[in-house]
């Protein structure tokens, strides 16, 4: 069966379906309160463009939900970006910040470009323009935007700027996060996804819950996307011993089995803007990359990379899903009858939020944290939220056994979920519905 035509959303309502299933029936009639975003903002805007011709612009920022706190998620520019991709990754923002205990709820962002052909006068006119469109919605106590894919520390710079300009007077620096330092960023942010994922997945090794993986060193990581995610996750799965065999990016992937060498890689990416051609590998392609033979696959760019069609042919012993959504429900399926492990992204990636919620937390009091207390606390909040993922999928399969959901596995990313949207329920039930 080819799943390649279902949309994010339709992703996060089977999700959101499997999760249902084990939540505690008293909860049942708030479930359909987090089936739907809370607001939808749609903006069209126009862009004088460096040739001086005026092009017009689609941005998005989706709420999910704020029961926890206000709304937090990235803004990413792409030319797919639209409303389904949107509201289906701000739901996920909403379960990420529900598992780590962060007093933040569910958003997501973005505008439909092509950020490679745009220059930095353009994409500087684009983030003001589409910041300022979006106004109030957006704030410290409101809605904080991120960095996500083709945005960076720069466009969160330009973020800030115009908030600022538009709040003369007032400490605005916990508007957004992701920050240069300089601006009030936090340390540790720009790593804090990939260390979070390096913790989480060491975590579940040392729990000896990855069959025929003892220990991160030694083991051989291919990785997809070498961006902000991919770039760090291979610099630190490295240092902890790992060897890199493969690397990708938009126009292609390396491969080696020896181990690549990332400076090299980062060296060669930062001249030409690709891996591809660098000396003493093998040229692959993205699908062959996912296919390749390893113990850890790292998806760390796009969604819906490991579908029905190919997860059948993946080697590896465990998938962390860096990125955002990169695994459908039927791939799902087919890798948990084959025995091969998903770490899911509302747990494995939640390292960005938990030190964008620490950067804001500085912010607000105008304090600057040392990196190793950024680093001590995303370790302990990631490996707390791991074990307590780990306890509810343990519980789950005494409490339950027999009678589990029987098209989808009783998997970590199920546990995961219900942890996060059974706390949301209780959460919910406790403020009671307004008025
Ligand atoms: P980025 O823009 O810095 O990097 C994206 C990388 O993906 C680039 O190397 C790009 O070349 C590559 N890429 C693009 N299209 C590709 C394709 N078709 N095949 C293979 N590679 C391709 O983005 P990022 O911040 O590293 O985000 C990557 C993923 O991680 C996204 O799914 C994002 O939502 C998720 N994520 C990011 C953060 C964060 O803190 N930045 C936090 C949580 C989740």
């Amino acid at each position: 069966m080819s799943d390649d035509d279902i949309t994010p959303s339709q992703i996060s309502a089977v999700n959101l379906q499997r999760a249902q299933r084990y939540i505690d029936s008293g909860q049942d009639n708030l479930l359909p309160i987090l089936k739907y975003p809370r607001r939808v903002i749609s903006v069209n805007f126009p862009i004088e463009m460096d040739d001086g011709s005026v092009e017009v612009f689609r941005g998005y920022r989706v709420l999910h939900n704020r029961t926890l706190g206000p709304g937090k998620g990235g803004i990413r520019f792409h030319p797919e970006v639209d409303l389904d991709e949107v509201s289906a990754l701000a739901m996920l923002m909403t379960w990420k910040c529900a598992l780590l205990e962060i007093p933040f709820g569910g958003a997501k962002g973005g505008v439909v470009c092509d950020p490679k052909s745009l220059s930095q006068g353009e994409l500087r006119r684009i983030t003001r323009r589409f910041i300022s469109e979006l106004g109030d919605d957006l704030g410290p106590y409101t809605d904080i935007p991120s960095p996500d894919l083709y945005t960076d520390e720069q466009t969160m710079a330009w973020v800030y700027d115009t908030y600022d300009v538009m709040h003369q007077g007032n400490n605005n620096r916990a508007v957004v996060t992701g920050k240069p330092l300089l601006l009030g960023g936090s340390p540790g942010r720009r790593e804090a996804t990939a260390r979070g994922c390096v913790s989480v997945t060491e975590y579940f090794i040392h729990r000896g819950l990855i069959p025929a993986l003892s220990e991160l060193r030694g083991s051989r990581v291919a990785i997809q996307g070498f961006g902000n995610v991919g770039e760090v996750a291979a610099q630190l799965f490295s240092e902890c011993g790992a060897i890199i065999v493969a690397l990708s990016d938009s126009q292609g992937g390396i491969a080696d089995g020896e181990g690549i060498d990332l400076t090299e890689a980062s060296a060669f990416k930062k001249t030409t803007g690709t891996l591809v051609g660098l000396a003493h590998t093998e040229t692959i392609t993205n699908s062959d990359l996912l296919e390749i033979d390893c113990d850890v696959l790292i998806p760390a760019a796009l969604g819906r990379q490991i579908t029905a069609d190919n997860a059948g042919s993946i080697k590896a012993k465990v998938i962390v899903e860096a990125a955002n959504g990169p695994v459908t429900p039927a791939a799902d399926r087919i890798l948990a009858e084959r025995g091969i492990w998903l770490l899911p992204d509302i747990l494995v990636n939640a390292g960005g939020v938990t030190v964008s919620y620490f950067e804001w937390l500085q912010n607000l009091d105008n304090e600057t944290w040392q990196l190793d207390e950024v680093n001590s606390r995303l370790h302990q909040r990631m490996r707390a939220s791991a074990e307590a993922t780990i306890a509810r999928w343990q519980y789950l399969q005494c409490d339950l056994s027999g009678n589990e959901d029987a098209e989808y596995p009783l998997d970590l990313r199920t546990a995961a979920l219900t942890l996060a949207v059974d706390r949301l329920a209780q959460i919910t039930a406790q403020r009671g519905i307004w008025p």
